[in-house]
């Protein structure tokens, strides 16, 4: 069966979508022992006598389809479900999927991703390939759905999924805690946050999730995160969920990560210098671009990175700091001296996450701003607006800008985009 998107080999399936995943998971953070009921709401885009879900490292006890109990095989990383009878395209099937076990990072060409013990506790960081290391899933990015979860540990420890917290519920010791997630999600964004967290709000949308007796507000990069919020909203369009929340890990972490509504830094990223400033504001111009806004394909990551990496240098200027056609010369300084055999269009799975697409994609940006003066950001906002909650590719992209200006803009973004050489900056 052809992968899904060749930059995650053996990920995804095509010939069905899911609609809804509702998650009831029991974890033990002790043993680290995970039990799960995972119900899929999937629709078929094909006639399917089977449907192939990617689920690592786990043992299934049961499935169910519609209710009724159905034979599967489950090697590797891949749940094969058998249907009784063949489904046509445009068919509602509910799956039931009771499983269980350790969950542990799945290996991969971008090294072990998804769920990660922690000193005490746990987290989830699944970009682009770590999904199935916790949950039956369809993974591929451009596949969107709603989630529930409802999660339960022992009292005493914080529980944090996307969306918004519906209610808790106490029982024998142990607390079950329930979010919903309505906005569609790519799989790789959902996570689960599990530590002996307390809550600090910062502004009427903004949490910060922390380590009691670990300061976050006032002089800490996280200080301004309000602020953030609000001159993204200006910029951007309006932040494209109910609320945000900044998980900060006890644990020490080499990069923070975006999530739907919620980013994971590590304690090492509380320290107020402008390196994890810039960070703080890159995790969250996520929720606009990369969650709210998904590449249909992992190829197209600059549409995430060159966009969050613009983001943190509009962040430097509107704080009163360099401005953003400062960082921008400084940025194509840098990269001229670098090798040129590198295209941002198409960077290969390799170089998906090298630098060199983040500070390319963000020139792209700056050079586009050049070309459309004070139609840049009504541009960026309408972009957001009309592509809310979906998936986005670079032809959607130029098409789009080129309705602001006259100018050449579709030769402006192929020279940036797919071109190797480093065009001049404006
Ligand atoms: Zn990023």
């Amino acid at each position: 069966m052809p992968a899904a998107d060749p930059y995650v080999p053996g990920h995804g399936n095509r010939r069905f979508a899911v609609r809804t995943y509702d998650l009831a998971l029991d974890y033990k953070i002790a043993t680290n022992h995970l039990s799960g009921r995972a119900v899929l709401e999937i629709e078929a885009a094909d006639t399917l006598d089977q449907v192939a879900l990617d689920l690592y490292g786990l043992s299934v006890s049961r499935v169910r389809v519609d209710g009724r109990q159905a034979r599967y095989t489950h090697r590797e990383r891949k749940l094969r479900i058998a249907l009784a009878t063949k489904a046509k395209a445009g068919t509602r099937l509910r799956l039931e999927v009771e499983y269980a076990g350790k969950p542990r990072p799945m290996p991969s060409v971008f090294g072990p991703v998804g769920w990660e013990e922690l000193t005490d506790g746990v987290l989830v960081a699944a970009q682009p390939c770590g999904a199935p290391s916790w949950f039956p899933c369809n993974d591929r990015p451009d596949d969107k759905a709603g989630y529930r979860f409802a999660v339960t540990v022992a009292d005493g420890y914080r529980v944090v999924a996307n969306g918004v917290l519906e209610g808790r519920a106490k029982r024998a010791g142990r607390t079950t805690w329930q979010f919903r997630q309505d906005e569609p999600m790519a799989p790789y964004l959902a996570v689960l946050h599990i530590g002996r967290y307390v809550g600090t709000q910062a502004g009427a949308r903004v949490e910060l999730v922390h380590p009691r007796g670990i300061a976050v507000g006032a002089g800490t990069a996280f200080a301004r995160q309000a602020d953030m919020v609000e001159v993204f909203d200006e910029l951007f369009g309006p932040y494209p969920f109910e609320r945000y929340t900044a998980v900060i890990a006890a644990d020490v972490l080499e990069i923070p990560l975006e999530a739907q509504t919620l980013s994971t830094f590590g304690v090492n990223h509380v320290a107020p210098d402008w390196e994890n400033e810039r960070l703080v504001a890159h995790e969250l111009a996520h929720q606009w671009f990369g969650n709210s806004l998904t590449a249909a394909t992992w190829a197209d990551i600059w549409l995430h990175e060159g966009f969050a990496c613009y983001s943190e240098w509009l962040w430097s200027e509107a704080s009163g700091r360099r401005s953003a056609a400062e960082w921008a010369a400084e940025h194509h300084r840098r990269l001229a001296l670098l090798p040129q055999d590198l295209v941002l269009g198409a960077p290969g799975r390799e170089l998906m996450f090298d630098d060199r697409v983040y500070k390319r994609g963000a020139l792209t940006l700056h050079a586009l701003r050049g070309v459309l003066g004070e139609a840049f950001f009504p541009m960026l906002r309408d972009w957001t607006t009309a592509n809310r909650w979906s998936t986005v590719t670079t032809p959607a992209f130029v098409a789009h800008a080129r309705r602001y200006t006259d100018a050449d803009v579709a030769g402006l973004i192929n020279a940036w985009v797919y071109g190797a050489a480093l065009p001049p900056l404006g």
